[in-house]
């Protein structure tokens, strides 16, 4: 559909918690877009870190998540292009299969610093205007912001991150109220970051 304003949010998603699901929230009401597309990076095939889990697993926790949401919906091009995943990528395949729509992407305040460093800032703007959301614990400063093209966004703050969930499940503590109620049951299900990999 012509005109269509879409975010695209991006992120591991291993878990996904509240903190996400507010962000995207927020933004879709106050830049009043139509579909809020979540999408999961693929796998890498190897994080220097840690171990991230299973594409199909983060996939389908993010479906758990955001299935009530009428505006949300979540993309498999990142999972199904596989290996790491590269935001010009994201936004180069939801371009060609929205050629009409505005895309928004929206990024926690820690991702935001990442991406305008890169070099292909460029092009970046050119397919999205970048929505920078504030994040407990990191700072945005707006002076080295490329002007117009990035727009930066106060949210309810939410000091929440999936590495806090992950360790708190291998510590076996509770997740409850930090992530939604389907993904405490996935994770329980599937056993998820039992073996403490923080
Ligand atoms: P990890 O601790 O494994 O890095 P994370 O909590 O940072 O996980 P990601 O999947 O890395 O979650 O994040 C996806 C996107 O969501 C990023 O742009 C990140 O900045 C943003 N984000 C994550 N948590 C929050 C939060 N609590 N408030 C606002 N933005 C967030
Ligand atoms: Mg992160």
């Amino acid at each position: 559909m012509a005109g269509r304003r879409i975010g695209i949010m991006g992120g591991t998603f291993d878990p996904i918690h509240h903190g996400h699901l507010v962000a995207a929230s927020e933004v879709q009401v106050r830049f009043d877009l139509d579909e809020v597309i979540f999408v999961p990076t693929g796998q890498p095939w190897q994080k220097s870190h840690r171990q991230v889990s299973a594409a199909e697993d983060r996939y389908l926790m993010t479906v758990v998540a955001t299935a009530s949401n009428p505006r949300f919906s979540v993309s498999r091009v990142d999972i199904d292009r596989g290996c790491t995943t590269y935001t010009i990528d994201t936004l180069r395949d939801l371009h060609a299969s929205h050629p009409d729509a505005h895309l928004f992407f929206i990024t926690g305040a820690d991702a935001l610093e990442q991406i305008l460093s890169w070099r292909q800032a460029e092009e970046l703007f050119a397919l999205a205007h970048f929505v920078g959301v504030t994040r407990p614990g990191y700072q945005l400063a707006d002076e080295h912001l490329p002007s117009g093209s990035v727009s930066l966004v106060d949210v309810p703050a939410m000091a929440i991150s999936s590495t806090d969930c992950r360790a708190r499940v291998a510590a076996g503590q509770p997740v409850w109220y930090l992530v939604p109620d389907g993904v405490v049951q996935y994770i329980s299900k599937r056993d998820l970051y039992r073996d403490g990999t923080p």
